[in-house]
């Protein structure tokens, strides 16, 4: 599979790419590392005129810490993240996420934060060579009017099989999108359209800058269930947040459950995570609880489209939030 012809450009500023996503728009790609987007163009599934390498743009990469928060920048290498001690002691979902994502040559050469979290959804009737896919009807993805994932379906029910972008949920983290003169910082659960074939709330000439994860003082945790534990991409993920009361330090004040893996974003389930305030840190039968009821709300978003018997993954929904939930729990009680 050989790629498609494009226009290369290697800003070395931040203003530079931004003047130059402003000039092309739906025209042009930003390439990070390239693991996510140059794979799709080479299968045909998407053909941009114009690159935008963030290669130069080393004032993108960095983590940073203030009294709010942390700060990544959206170049940051996965390997910087897991090898960072302030990610793993303060964000240590994250920390967990990034070790499980690909293979460690993805982690260390080429992948980055900002484009694990943008990367494309998935779905196996659509990721398929170009060959393959002309055997039949184009779906709602390729714009066609039909779903192979959900009959009648209107939209697009691809996959966020992110790792990234569940663990970062979880942590209840902000995204700042930048664009040329402007700014704006969006919560990473209102990130999401309710249509696959374009799943962020993000405009062609916008740029992802840099990820702010607040401090909450808590502790988090992340599973996820592979059939590989290297390369393959997660059929079922969990990421968790339980934060202490001030004067109980016993009892959970706020709890932040996300499922990945199972619909077109990481599903934040507010209601399974409310249930949670006011138990013990000790209360494993509570996480049971809560882990079975993120089941049964995660399993009404999930289709058959990324490996796994539907049947499988959702009830695989329940074992990942409980072991995050104790991970977590166990973490905060030390
Ligand atoms: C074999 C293999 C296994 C994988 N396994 C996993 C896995 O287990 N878990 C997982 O989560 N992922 C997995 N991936 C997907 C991917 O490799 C990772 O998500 C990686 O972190 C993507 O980062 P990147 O820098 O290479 O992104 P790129 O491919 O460069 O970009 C991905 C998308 O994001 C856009 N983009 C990137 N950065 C920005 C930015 N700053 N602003 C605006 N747009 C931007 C690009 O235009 C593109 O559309 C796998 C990929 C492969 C090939
Ligand atoms: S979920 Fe449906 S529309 Fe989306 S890529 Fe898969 S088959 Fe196509």
């Amino acid at each position: 599979m050989r790629l498609p012809r494009f226009d290369y450009f290697g800003p070395d500023t931040l203003d530079a790419a931004l003047e130059l996503l402003a000039t092309h728009k739906e025209e042009a790609k930003i390439l990070a590392g390239g693991t996510d987007l140059l794979v799709r163009m080479k299968k045909g599934l998407l053909n941009p005129k114009v690159l935008i390498s963030l290669k130069a743009l080393n004032g993108l990469s960095y983590i940073k810490k203030d009294d709010e928060g942390i700060k990544i920048g959206a170049r940051t290498p996965l390997a910087d993240i897991i090898s960072s001690d302030l990610i793993q002691i303060q964000a240590t979902a994250l920390s967990q996420a990034c070790e499980k994502i690909g293979a460690v040559t993805l982690q260390h050469y080429r992948g980055t934060i900002g484009g694990n979290i943008l990367q494309d959804n998935r779905c196996h009737h659509y990721n398929q060579s170009k060959f393959h896919r002309s055997g039949r009807q184009a779906c709602h993805k390729e714009g066609g009017k039909i779903c192979y994932a959900r009959d009648e379906s209107d939209r697009c029910n691809s996959t966020c099989q992110s790792d990234g972008a569940t663990a970062l949920m979880a942590l209840g983290a902000k995204i700042i999108l930048a664009s040329a003169g402007h700014e704006r910082t969006v919560d990473l659960e209102n990130f999401y359209t309710t249509d696959g074939i374009m799943p962020f709330a993000m405009e062609p000439h916008e740029l992802l800058k840099e990820i702010f994860i607040p401090f909450q003082g808590g502790q988090s945790a992340y599973h996820r269930l592979a059939f590989r534990s290297a390369i393959d991409y997660p059929i079922v993920c969990a990421g968790v947040l339980l934060t202490p009361s001030l004067t109980q330090k016993d009892e959970i004040e706020g709890a932040r459950i996300v499922v990945g893996a199972m619909g077109r974003s990481p599903l934040f389930l507010a209601g399974e995570s409310a249930g949670l305030k006011g138990k013990k840190f000790t209360d494993f039968a509570a996480f049971q609880t809560a882990a079975d009821a993120a089941m049964n709300s995660a399993a009404t978003f999930a289709v058959h489209n990324v490996g796994g018997t539907l049947e499988y993954r959702r009830a695989m929904v329940s074992p990942m939030v409980f072991r995050a939930l104790k991970e977590a729990a166990q973490a905060a009680d030390r």
